[in-house]
């Protein structure tokens, strides 16, 4: 009987183990979604929901953002389809520090040796495996395996690779170290801008007025969103899909057409919408809620 308890305890330990419960986590967060071409030589490689962008260059590949740990076969798969290897992938980076954009991503540094672009101020959280950010300034235990950083990023710091060049926006509050990603990708005689945007959404939990553990929060919201409606876009990308609007815009079997994605206008109505949300927060908890 003990023995039988055992091993039913082993057995749910490793269920446990394999697939942490995350708070937020919905089933299109593991959906399979077909990787497709965006613009240029930017591919988006990820699940359902949780984005992946893959940009592939002569030298290797960079990749942003690698989902939960089940993202990992997907993102391969995805690449895979598009005529790529992901053993060429040479610089990896995150729009921020929760799992759903970096738990894959010990498994894909492992995978391919690339080198770890973070910005600094979510680099403790990525190198802890999420054990520490300013909701849990005590810790909580890895929630992902843990990555190490090979270079810190700073505001406006460009990230060159093979005739790449992706600039790196600090746009905190989300995480103090949430990024945004630029860069210029030409074809077909335009040029176009391009945004992989950490848009400013709040977690259950988060005190925008003011956090123990961040007590800048409010300032950093208000800069993000700022910041934010002041850059200028053409297409408009995110660390999730549903932000901005992947599903109404491309469905899988669409001609490629980098003009689905130009959004510059749904982009700004967006941050507008999370920086009203942000105000209701603050309202409410001033009034105590
Ligand atoms: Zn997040």
């Amino acid at each position: 009987m003990l023995a039988r308890t055992l091993a039913f305890l082993a057995l749910s330990a490793t269920a446990f183990c394999q697939r942490i419960p995350y708070a937020g986590e919905t089933p299109e967060w593991y959906q399979p979604f077909p990787g497709f071409r965006i613009v240029g030589n930017l591919y988006y490689v990820g699940t359902y929901d949780l984005s992946s962008y893959l940009i592939t260059t002569p030298q290797g590949h960079i990749l942003i953002n690698t989902g939960m740990p089940d993202s990992v076969a997907m993102i391969r798969a995805n690449i895979e389809s598009l005529g790529f290897k992901l053993s060429d992938i040479k610089v990896l980076t995150a729009t921020h520090s929760h799992a759903d954009h970096v738990a894959g991503m010990a498994e894909i540094k492992r995978l391919t040796n690339a080198k770890m672009y973070m910005l600094d101020a979510d680099t403790d959280a990525v190198e802890g495996g999420g054990n520490i950010d300013y909701r849990y300034p005590n810790g909580r235990g890895q929630v992902y395996t843990p990555v190490k950083v090979d270079q810190r990023v700073k505001d406006g710091d460009k990230i060159t690779f093979g005739g790449v060049e992706l600039t790196a926006h600090s746009n905190p509050g989300h995480t103090k170290g949430a990024t945004s990603f630029t860069m210029n990708i030409a074809e077909a005689g335009k040029t176009y801008r391009v945004g992989i945007v950490n848009m400013g959404s709040i977690n259950p939990g988060v005190k925008v007025s003011g956090m123990p553990a961040y007590p800048g929060i409010r300032e950093a919201y208000a800069r993000t969103f700022h910041d934010q409606s002041e850059m200028q876009i053409d297409i408009w990308l995110a660390s999730h899909a549903a932000q901005f609007n992947l599903h109404s815009k491309y469905k899988p079997g669409d001609p490629y057409d980098p003009n689905r994605f130009v959004d510059s206008d749904g982009f700004h109505a967006a941050v507008k919408r999370l920086e009203a949300t942000y105000h209701e927060h603050l309202e409410a908890e001033q009034k105590g809620n």
